[in-house]
């Protein structure tokens, strides 16, 4: 934990920083492009007196998106980083605002293509949730973790200073940012919960003190909630209607979330286990979120009160209660299979399906409603939604973003998180407080914001963003694909390969990183896997080209792995070759 070694101002507001004023400029840009509500990815660029060759970086959320609604889960779409390409050694820190796939999900991709030893600041449960996503793929980060009392973060010309806030996951934060020009304030994911459950509400002083320097020039603010009028729900607000279904349920009861919703969670197990409810945890991800947040402190969960899945034939109906993953309908996640009949659990008649949810996030929305009707037609009880209050926003509707502006008075609004509607919505709203068209800034999907010293801004610069695409699966009959590999995966589990690959010249950028489930114990067979890269670089170097074919790369990877792995070990896995162009 970095330790706050200088009072600074917005702790001690009579110790004032400087500022001054020459010919620079402050350049921001969305890597996942402006008006998207997924993959965030913000670039911070200080450039000295216009030379752009001496620019200073740092880059603000690291997260994926989710390209297509059926291919959700297994097909992921990243920030394209090629804009930085030239300025990797001019990247002075990546500051991760909290855990949300979103927001952390790409570090694994994109660090080593930008360099595993820039650092990555990150909050307490954020980087507990990438150091075990960097672990399955064997990269080491300097990663850093930080909390409000960490101030400031000093990098190049900016200054960081840690603003928590309250979001739909523990430890959220937003950040002052102070250049030689002025503040920036990275208000990412929010909402104001003055009753949270955890406890832990927003620091509206510390914002109010951002405010009182009068040199904030810009808010970049979450806009996901800016349709709605009025303030969000609390949290708190669900407690009553959530609890009420669970102690209510006759049979047995099934909650899924969002797998890093620990308050969610920590409420599902409290109501369960007052009706004397054993605890079935079932999935990957959220048995991971759980453990992660149990060692950290932020939930208890006795070893008596859980229930191994291989054990529930013991308990009755009524005395058990399932968290399960896979909320959005992720096609290899615990729901999907015992939806279809895949799990060791089947869903039947009597049971109760609980979604405490969101059915908001583009590229899940219609696999969400398959769920629930073909739970519905197996005749389990499915209840869902903000309408029946078993979910609320974790985004702040209109009235909260009125109050930060209101405390932050800042020049320049640039609304983001959000689809091009929510970002109209937002520059609607911040009239009636007074701020003219001119002064919300919506850039083109592909164009920067640029703040100049002299007070100007401007949203002619044009990065080139292209769609980069995890994929794996080819396309054609999505339904007959995924149940066939529904079926390799139960059976002989998944073997992936991760090439990094420069178009131009064709080359890899790094050695093959290889990923596996269920199919051997990476540990054990060193062996076996070391071979297998070996052979993978061998086989790479035959198919590639310059510039390089992706699509007959990733075609001849695959079918060489399966070949190979087949007369090996005489197993079958999925095979999936992520082929990333960089
Ligand atoms: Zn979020």
């Amino acid at each position: 934990m970095l330790k706050n070694q200088n009072t600074n101002f917005i702790n001690a507001p009579n110790q004032v920083r400087e500022y001054k004023s020459g010919n620079d400029s402050v350049r921001i840009s969305s890597l996942g492009g402006f008006g998207d509500v997924t993959q965030n990815m913000f670039v911070y660029e200080f450039i000295p007196n216009g030379d752009l060759a001496k620019s200073q970086i740092i880059i603000v959320d690291c997260g994926v998106g989710f390209p297509e609604e059926d291919a959700f889960g297994v097909d992921l779409q990243i920030p394209d980083t090629h804009y930085l390409q030239d300025k990797k050694d001019r990247i002075l820190g990546i500051f991760i605002t909290h855990g949300h796939e979103d927001h952390i999900g790409a570090v694994r991709f994109i660090l080593p293509i930008l360099g595993q030893n820039i650092p990555v600041y990150a909050p307490k449960l954020a980087a507990a949730f990438i150091e075990a996503r960097l672990g399955e793929v064997q990269i080491r980060a300097n990663l850093q973790v930080y909390d409000e009392t960490t101030l400031p973060i000093t990098k190049g010309p900016f200054i960081i200073d840690p603003i928590r806030v309250t979001h739909s996951i523990p430890d959220t934060f937003h950040f002052a940012i102070t250049t030689p020009m002025g503040i920036f304030y990275h208000g990412s994911d929010f909402k104001f919960d003055l009753f949270p459950l955890d406890g832990k509400g927003a620091d509206y002083q510390k914002i109010a003190r951002v405010g009182q320097t009068g040199k904030v020039i810009a808010l970049m603010s979450d806009s996901l909630g800016a349709d709605k009028e009025g303030w969000s729900p609390s949290e708190s607000s669900i407690a009553q209607n959530f609890k009420q279904e669970i102690v209510s349920a006759k049979g047995r009861v099934f909650v899924t979330s969002i797998s890093s919703n620990i308050v969610r969670w920590t409420q599902a197990i409290e109501y369960g286990k007052s009706v004397g409810r054993k605890i079935v945890i079932v999935g990957f991800s959220v048995d991971r979120a759980i453990k992660i947040a149990k060692d950290l402190g932020y939930l208890t969960l006795n070893d008596t009160d859980i229930v191994p899945v291989e054990r529930v034939k013991n308990f009755n109906e009524n005395k058990l209660l399932f968290l399960v993953a896979g909320f959005a309908g992720q096609p290899d996640s615990a729901l999907s299979k015992m939806i279809m009949g895949k799990h060791k659990i089947k869903v039947k008649a009597g049971d109760k399906v609980i979604f405490s949810s969101p059915d908001y996030i583009p590229g899940t929305t219609s696999n969400i409603y398959n769920m629930i009707d073909l739970l519905s037609k197996m005749g389990a009880e499915v209840v869902y939604g903000e309408k029946e209050e078993l979910h609320v926003s974790g985004h702040g509707y209109q009235k909260e973003h009125a109050l930060l502006i209101n405390l932050l008075k800042p020049k320049f609004l640039l609304p983001i998180g959000g689809n091009y509607r929510h970002l109209k919505d937002y520059q609607q709203m911040s009239k009636k407080l007074g701020y003219t068209e001119e002064q919300v800034i919506l850039p083109d999907f592909d164009a920067s914001a640029t703040f100049h010293s002299n007070g100007a801004v401007d949203t002619n610069f044009h990065i080139s963003i292209r769609k980069v695409l995890i994929d794996g699966f080819g396309v054609g009959d999505v339904g007959t694909t995924v149940l066939r590999d529904r079926k390799t995966l139960a059976e002989d589990g998944m073997f992936s390969v991760v090439l990094l690959i420069e178009k131009e010249s064709g080359k890899l950028v790094k050695a093959p990183v290889v990923l596996s489930r269920g199919f051997v114990f990476m540990k054990e067979n060193t062996e076996l896997i070391d071979f297998l890269k070996l052979e993978i670089t061998n086989k790479f170097n035959q198919a590639t080209s310059s510039p390089a074919n992706m699509d007959f790369i990733r075609e001849e990877i695959q079918a060489f792995l399966e070949e190979i792995i087949y007369k090996k070990t005489g197993r079958q896995p999925m095979v999936l070759p992520l082929v990333i162009e960089v």
